[in-house]
């Protein structure tokens, strides 16, 4: 039933060579290739778009592709609440929302992963008021180690609602997510140049007054780019960017131009300090309204390497200044901007933003640049900070010995995970190291 393929991540980071590959169809088909992978002893991997930079979704053994398990399967627009199956991308989930007059309360900056892979790892937007995207899961259905099919959800064990809507893919083969959603809404998007120096200076106050704040640092300057997002409920006030506007700042300047300034700097990286003056200066001020996850997502056709760190929220201008710092001596020189983003706190087990108010910093290299000396000197900023929490589907380099004290639940889903899966059926080398 299954075929030999070679696999990589979007990132190439991560890679696989001649893993038995399925793609199920539904349910009883992942329920019966899990079943069958268990007796003889293979280790299960399923997969969404691969956009995670770490080895979290390496296969061992055999791969699921979940591409076949996707849609919309039932809705109740007078309560908001949603059944998706697991391999639905949120490009295709977003629009078929909004035909619902629904919408995912928020989302991240680009809409090319599953569902599954996104809440697995704990993928998040920005805004204090609202939860990373796993906090919207109200119910789960998953196929466990041994074939079998469980629901957790209002009615059937909604204690484990919080560990299997964030589960790393450590606890089965998730098929089917049940998601509070809410009505519809546009956002109204505000992008504006600053310094880093004017945006820490009100930091509090910008984050705490704003739906939706986020804000892209360029190294090696005090150039910044602010993106406020308002939520508007009345459908009337939708004025998106003309067609040739979108084309010139998203496609032509973030993305063909960036590439190209990318390939230059990598050829003469001493030009770095200066580009990224003339690139915190060219992105210019802008404002746009349109459907909710029009703004959220952009296109990131630049491949790059990434590590993002949630920290308690009043950390970040401290995390900021030591980057800024290390930056300034020009140990190293990086040309892609430093993105901060913020998040309320939720209860799901292994989510970054667990019982605090979140600031989330993450650090990128373009691909065809060495990351380590940089991923390296942010890794050893973030060593002092209590409670920094790594992105589990971004670049880090803690262990389980690391970890543990971090989240005040992970026995708890370690134990769990004993329950739910005593063989190790879903393990691959990164769930080792993360979990022990
Ligand atoms: C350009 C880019 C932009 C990004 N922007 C953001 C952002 O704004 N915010 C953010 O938080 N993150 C962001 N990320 C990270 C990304 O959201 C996560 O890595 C996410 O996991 C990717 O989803 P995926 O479908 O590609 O998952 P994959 O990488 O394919 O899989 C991730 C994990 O989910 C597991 N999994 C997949 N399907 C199932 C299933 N059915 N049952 C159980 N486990 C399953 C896999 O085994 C694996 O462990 C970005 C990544 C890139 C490359």
């Amino acid at each position: 039933m299954a075929d030999k393929q070679r696999w990589a991540n979007w990132a190439g980071t991560v890679t696989a060579d001649a893993v038995d590959v399925y793609a199920p169809r539904d349910t009883a088909d992942v329920a019966e290739a899990v079943a069958l992978a268990a007796c003889t002893g293979r280790k299960v991997k399923p997969i969404g778009s691969g956009h995670s930079f770490t080895a979290v979704g390496q296969p061992v053994d055999l791969q699921l592709q979940m591409q076949r398990v996707s849609g919309v399967v039932a809705h109740d627009v007078s309560t908001g609440r949603v059944r998706v199956r697991a391999g639905t991308p949120l490009h295709v989930l977003n629009p078929a929302l909004e035909r619902l007059g629904l919408a995912m309360p928020n989302l991240g900056d680009i809409d090319r992963q599953t569902i599954s892979g996104a809440l697995s790892t704990g993928t998040h937007g920005t805004g204090l008021r609202f939860t990373g995207l796993s906090g919207f899961v109200v119910g789960v259905e998953m196929v466990l180690a041994d074939g079998s099919i469980v629901r957790y959800d209002d009615a059937h064990r909604p204690d484990l609602v919080p560990a299997a809507a964030l589960g790393l893919g450590a606890l089965g083969v998730v098929t089917e997510y049940e998601l509070q959603c809410v009505p519809a809404f546009l956002l109204k998007a505000h992008e504006a140049p600053s310094t880093l120096d004017a945006v820490l200076g009100s930091l509090d106050e910008t984050v705490d007054a704003a739906d939706h704040f986020e804000f892209y640092w360029f190294p090696h300057t005090d150039r910044v780019l602010t993106k406020t997002s308002t939520r508007i409920s009345d459908p009337g006030q939708r004025a998106p960017l003309p067609r040739w506007r979108e084309v010139l700042d998203d496609q032509l300047l973030s993305n063909t131009l960036f590439e190209g300034i990318n390939r230059l700097t990598t050829a003469v990286p001493q030009a770095i300090p200066r580009v990224n003056q003339v690139s915190g200066r060219a992105l210019s001020e802008r404002t746009y309204t349109d459907s909710s996850y029009k703004i959220f997502a952009t296109q990131r056709t630049v491949r790059f390497r990434e590590s993002e760190f949630a920290v308690p929220r009043a950390v970040v201008p401290e995390l900021l200044a030591e980057l800024k710092a290390y930056c300034d001596r020009r140990d190293e020189l990086v040309a892609f901007p430093v993105e901060v983003r913020f998040a309320a706190a939720d209860d799901r087990w292994l989510s970054t933003a667990f019982g605090r108010e979140t600031g989330y910093v993450a650090i990128h290299q373009y691909h065809r640049r060495d990351h380590r000396a940089y991923f390296d000197a942010f890794w050893s900023m973030l060593r002092s900070i209590e409670g920094a929490r790594p992105h589990w589907g971004k670049m880090h380099d803690l262990t389980a010995a690391d970890l543990r004290p971090r989240y005040e639940r992970y026995d708890d889903f370690v134990a769990l995970r004993d329950e739910l899966d005593p063989e190790r059926v879903f393990e691959n080398p990164y769930l080792a190291t993360v979990l022990g």
